[in-house]
């Protein structure tokens, strides 16, 4: 049996009070969380803002050091990687974030900005404009955004960009933390379906992190649902949709519409 994608267990992730003289104690953002996902799987993680979701994402690709936990990628333990396996996670492990606009350098082609991360992985020159328009064929985007600048595209059209980016060091696992919340409803179910055709085409594993419950029933393997730092209730999604256990999820579900 080969070892889950990624593999998360009893992770704490504490902030330490930031006021001088303060005695308040440390917030628990993460408090003892474990999950796992296999190759070519999602897994949804929601819950409401604050429940400690993007916490989570950012201590597993280091963005936050870990108070307490493993975290396993492919077999591996990357609990506070040293700098050897700070290069497989780079590679290995995208996160596309909400805000498709703040990630976008606005004085740079789209062309310049899937061409950057060719560049930094070693992708040989001269195959590299080759991969830039593959990459926007990818996302349903063709070759005359090459020259437009993020201003001149829609929300939903700068959200693919930022897929096509991350897709560009052949990751083997996207953290996509709430990538269609600023998106208008019609466009999410479209970006969902470019993800879920993504995934096919790919082999891509994912942690796909929401608040909105009604985006994963049809797109996710597995749901964990968070409330104040712990994960609740996890399993099997349409579990959790036709007969969810814990009052927390029975609110979130009774508040689709
Ligand atoms: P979510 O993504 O589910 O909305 P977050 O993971 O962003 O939640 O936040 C979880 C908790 O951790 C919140 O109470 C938030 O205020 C706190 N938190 C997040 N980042 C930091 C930080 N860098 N320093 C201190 N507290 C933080
Ligand atoms: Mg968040």
């Amino acid at each position: 049996m080969t070892a889950p994608v990624l593999e998360v267990k009893c992770l704490k992730k504490y902030f330490e009070s930031s006021g001088w003289f303060s005695d308040d104690p440390p917030a628990k953002a993460v408090d003892g969380v474990s999950f796992s996902i296999e190759e070519g799987e999602t897994l949804a993680l929601i819950g409401e803002s604050g429940s400690g979701k993007s916490t989570i994402a950012k201590t597993i690709i280091d963005i936050h050091e870990t108070t307490d936990g493993l975290i396993r990628y492919q077999g591996e333990d990357i609990t506070n990687p040293i700098s050897d396996q700070m290069e497989t996670i780079r590679s290995d492990i995208q996160l596309v974030f909400q805000d498709p606009t703040s990630c976008l350098n606005p004085r740079r082609t789209i062309r310049k900005t899937l061409l950057v991360p060719l560049k930094a992985t070693g992708v040989p020159t001269e195959n590299r404009e080759a991969r830039v328009s593959e990459m926007l064929e990818r996302v349903g985007l063709t070759d005359e955004y090459l020259h437009k600048y993020p201003h001149e595209l829609s929300g939903g059209q700068k959200q693919r960009v930022n897929i096509a980016r991350a897709l560009a060091v052949e990751p083997k696992l996207l953290i996509l933390d709430e990538p269609t919340s600023a998106l208008d409803v019609s466009v999410q179910a479209k970006i969902i379906n470019l993800l879920d055709d993504l995934q096919d085409e790919l082999d891509l594993t994912y942690l796909f992190i929401t608040h909105d419950l009604s985006l994963v029933r049809n797109f996710a393997d597995e749901t964990a649902v968070m409330y104040l730092g712990k994960i609740q209730e996890q399993g099997p999604t349409e579990e959790i949709f036709e007969s969810p256990r814990h009052p927390y999820t029975r609110a979130l579900l009774s508040s689709i519409p």
